[in-house]
């Protein structure tokens, strides 16, 4: 089967013909893969840019986390039936370490991840444990359904960053999980979502079919002035930060409450300095959100299933999996917002 894999420890990424994946042992099951999103991080992979070297003992890999489709073979003692349409929880957890025996599976220490070091979704099949699949519910159709990790991450950062009804949210980065997070601090109870990106017209076009229109663009003038002149000169309640560049954490406090949440979720390249003396006197809480907890994609599921209309404008390019380099410069050119891959 054509696998997109990723090689060697340097730009780019391969296609490969694979043989097809092992029949599923006790406990696994074997997804036809029908639709896979090229997330952020993939196109980070691809670049091989800093952060990611953490994969190179694990190459080559079959990439792709970011997958929706059915269950078509189960091993023994296998909870899903056949025929069952899933998407995945990428996290693969040991269930022996200290971290899994107190139950606080996100924090395993032998945590491999689905699409990054095991391979993933970017070919026909995949054959993973099947505690790591989610049930879609009857509502949400495989593409829709490929959305609910990045919805995951992006669900986990406006708990996170503890989003109340009426707030005034600023997101910073309108890329897949700055849209989610738009999403999901309006499900939350958001009154206004302010987003920010710099040049980033196609995805403010998503932004807008999304539903969204108060969006500003710092290549216009800066953060600070924009913000204030839309709020009368009020500073905003929460921050989520979905950029990855360092100065989005300054600029994105220089309008934030005093005892305001700056969530980071962008993957920094470089590291980050602000000014401490008024982060400490402005009493500001920066937090840190990552990946998913399983509760969150239970919430992001039942989220989907209630209204999946409202989320497919995410998704701007559709291909198969043949044409999957392509689809990743368009992402890396951010021409593209999602780009789903049908293998
Ligand atoms: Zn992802
Ligand atoms: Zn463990």
């Amino acid at each position: 089967m054509l696998s997109l894999r990723k090689t060697k420890s340097a730009f780019g990424l391969d296609f490969q013909e694979m043989p097809d994946p092992r029949a599923p042992g006790p406990g696994e099951v074997m997804v036809a893969v029908e639709n896979v999103g090229i997330c952020g991080s993939d196109v980070h992979a691809y670049e091989w840019s800093e952060g990611y070297g953490f994969m190179s003992s694990r190459l080559p890999v079959t990439m792709g986390h970011e997958f929706s489709g059915r269950v078509v073979a189960a091993g023994a003692k296998a909870e899903l039936a056949i025929g069952s349409r899933v998407t995945i929880n990428p996290g693969v957890t040991c269930g022996v370490c200290a971290a899994c025996r107190r139950d606080d599976a996100r924090n395993c220490t032998a945590r491999d991840s689905i699409g990054l070091t095991r391979d993933g979704g970017f070919a026909k099949h995949v054959t993973i444990p099947d505690r790591n699949c989610l049930v879609l519910p009857a509502t949400v159709d495989m593409e829709v359904g490929a959305l609910t990790e990045p919805l995951g991450v992006s669900c986990e950062a406006v708990l996170t960053g503890e989003v109340r009804l009426g707030d005034t949210v600023l997101i910073m980065g309108p890329g897949t999980i700055g849209q989610g997070i738009a999403l999901m601090a309006r499900a939350a109870g958001a009154g206004r979502v302010l987003m920010a990106g710099r040049a980033d017209a196609p995805r403010f076009d998503v932004m807008r079919a999304l539903g969204f229109d108060e969006l500003i663009d710092i290549a216009d003038a800066p953060l600070r002035e924009q913000v204030l002149d839309r709020t009368s000169g009020a500073p905003v309640d929460v921050v989520l930060e979905a950029t990855g560049h360092p100065t989005s954490i300054s600029a994105g406090m220089s309008v934030l409450k005093k005892s305001g949440v700056i969530v980071a979720v962008g993957i920094h390249a470089e590291p980050v300095s602000f000014n401490l003396t008024d982060f400490v006197r402005n009493r500001h809480q920066l937090r840190a959100s990552h990946g998913t907890s399983s509760y969150t994609f239970t919430r992001v599921l039942n989220l989907l299933g209630r209204d999946p209309e409202s989320y497919r404008p995410m998704i701007t390019h559709r291909m198969p999996l043949e044409r999957g380099l392509y689809g990743f410069e368009l992402a890396r050119q951010r021409v593209a917002s999602k780009v789903m891959l049908q293998p």
